[in-house]
């Protein structure tokens, strides 16, 4: 039995399940958990959760009956699914945790494809993230160590090695951020069944259920059956190419492994990893608090690939809440004394044509020339430059946008100055900001629905690894100027409609409470380290610990 740095003070608020604590020895043990289990379910938005709360049956219904926080915050700019994950288990802004973006540019890289993922490593030879040009396109090595700082898991392990860390997660960033480099077991998807980490056994169980996930994509689905309270939000919206969404109910033809991804059976298979995990591995049956993290992807294909508003949305808020319903009473028949928390990596919004229809009429799609090339371009004509060089670097259309290397300071600064000049003149952009003024900016506290749009640029914000400025779109621009790829929506923005997640808890006997102040994703981590006797120096975190005892005592100590 480990020595505890705290003894939490639950006393008498928080009950705990029968048999577990026939395994605690003292006094203090009896407060912690047997099992932490952190879900994230991708792109779950405040609105999503207020909007489909009443129609919860399962493990979204318990999570609502717990400590309810249902403005919790992703606080910063870049609301994209690597830095929004890596905040909820380390307790820090993606700035500090170095998780600026799901992809960046690092230019004094040595390989040619200069875009480097969240969760890659790009020092291995060979490997390549995304450039379509290179041989070896797609062919990287997933990994934490872009992640500065440890997770929950991994400094649950420092104090108690016994103790075991495991992630799941439809998205191997997913995975990675919230488990840490440093798990016991980690899966993610990969084309048709579950992966785990180069030079890992698959645990037979996981094994098992690739076959069986073979067999299901191999077979045709029949169209889920459409609930009553769906019916009102089936509509056919179109988007161009002829294609439309909002009237879709998952069938599939044989074969299709990527529309399986973007359905309800993805979140299906990845609760049947952690179900399996949980009975192989004996999760939360052991002396020491495990830790359990699981990032449910199926939201997130479904948003992009559908939008939020239309029956799709409506059907997968339904198997989602009886998903986390699976988990929960594979847990509760075996007596695991666990704590849950459910958050998201970040929120979302709709398409812009179902949007203009239903009271946003200045909802667009971004001007296909606003990028860094058609900037560069404009930038070129108007200095005179005549070197073949690329003189813009960015990713995607907004965010973090980077002047080449190869220029003298001098025009450097002068390519930067007439790219920003472009970029606020163009009536899409709300602001740039100067990453050079965010160097000397202190991380921002107080209110976090007030924090000004440079503010919350600041916490995505690392020296090494931004962008020399960031590029902020204005409210409802939906920065997908073609939906030809099968993307119709998306998230990224530093809008409350992106930022804002729902932050639950839950565990037996904890008294029920809502509490509609503000909160931030990066409390979670504290929270769940006091329940788990964790002690996290002050400096080393930019949340705080919550106090979910609904009374006198608090968890907090
Ligand atoms: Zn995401």
């Amino acid at each position: 039995m480990r020595k505890l740095s705290i003894v939490t003070a639950l006393t008498g608020l928080i009950a705990f399940g029968g048999t577990a604590s026939a395994e605690h020895h003292n006094e203090a043990d009896a407060d912690q958990p047997k099992l932490i289990v952190a879900i994230s379910v991708d792109q779950l938005s405040a609105d999503l959760f207020a909007e489909y709360r009443s129609v919860f049956t399962a493990g979204l219904k318990r999570l609502s009956q717990g400590a309810v926080f249902p403005n919790g915050y992703q606080s910063h700019a870049a609301t994209e699914t690597c830095p929004g994950h890596a905040t909820i288990m380390t307790g820090v802004h993606p700035g500090r945790a170095g998780i600026i973006a799901n992809n960046w540019i690092d230019l004094s890289i040595g390989r040619d494809d200069k875009t480097v993922y969240c969760a890659e490593d790009e020092r291995i030879e060979g490997t390549s993230f995304g450039d379509i040009t290179a041989a070896t396109q797609g062919d990287y090595v997933p990994s934490a160590w872009h992640l500065l700082v440890p997770t929950l898991g991994e400094r649950v392990k420092l104090v108690s090695p016994e103790s075991q860390n495991v992630a799941v997660s439809g998205k191997d960033r997913g995975a990675l951020m919230m488990g840490g480099g440093k798990t016991d077991a980690i899966y993610w998807w990969k084309g048709k069944g579950f992966e785990t980490q180069a030079g890992r056994a698959l645990d037979p169980v996981v094994a098992a259920i690739n076959a069986d996930i073979a067999g299901t994509i191999d077979k045709a689905r029949a169209p889920y059956a459409v609930p009553q309270h769906c019916e009102a939000r089936t509509q056919k919206i179109g988007h161009g190419n002829g294609k439309s969404v909002g009237d879709y109910a998952f069938q599939r033809p044989e074969g299709a492994s990527r529309i399986f991804r973007g359905s309800p059976d993805f979140d299906h298979v990845t609760i049947n990893v952690a179900n399996g995990l949980v009975d192989s591995m004996k999760l939360g049956q052991g002396k020491a608090t495990d830790i359990l993290s699981v990032s449910l992807s199926a939201t997130d294909y479904i948003g992009h690939a559908f939008g939020t508003a239309g029956l799709e949305m409506c059907i997968q808020m339904g198997e989602l809440d009886r998903q986390i319903g699976r988990l929960f009473k594979n847990l509760d028949e075996k007596n695991i004394d666990y704590v849950a928390v459910l958050t998201a990596d970040h929120g979302g919004h709709d398409l812009p044509e179902r949007l203009i229809i239903q009271g946003v009429p200045d909802a667009e799609r971004i001007d296909p020339m606003l990028n860094a090339k058609g900037i560069a371009t404009q930038v070129r004509e108007n200095l005179g430059i005549e070197t073949e060089d690329q003189l813009l670097y960015a990713d995607s259309p907004f965010g973090d946008y980077y002047v080449s290397l190869n220029l003298a300071p001098e025009q450097k600064a002068r390519v930067k100055t007439e790219a920003m000049r472009l970029l606020r003149a163009h009536r899409q952009v709300q602001t740039i900001v100067d990453g050079a003024d965010l160097e000397d900016m202190p991380m921002p506290t107080g209110a976090v629905e007030e924090w000004s749009l440079a503010e919350r640029a600041r916490a995505s914000y690392h020296p090494d690894r931004s962008g020399d400025f960031i590029v902020l779109l204005k409210r409802a621009v939906t920065p997908i100027a073609s939906t030809a790829r099968g993307y119709v929506a998306t998230h990224g923005s530093p809008w409350d409609y992106d930022r804002r997640v729902p932050i639950l808890f839950w565990r037996q006997g904890l008294q029920h409470f809502e509490q509609p102040m503000s909160v931030k994703t990066v409390d979670i981590a504290p929270t769940l380290a006091s329940m788990a006797g964790i002690k996290i120096p002050a400096d080393e975190i930019d949340g705080r610990c919550l106090d979910i005892d609904n009374g006198p005592g608090s968890n907090c100590k």
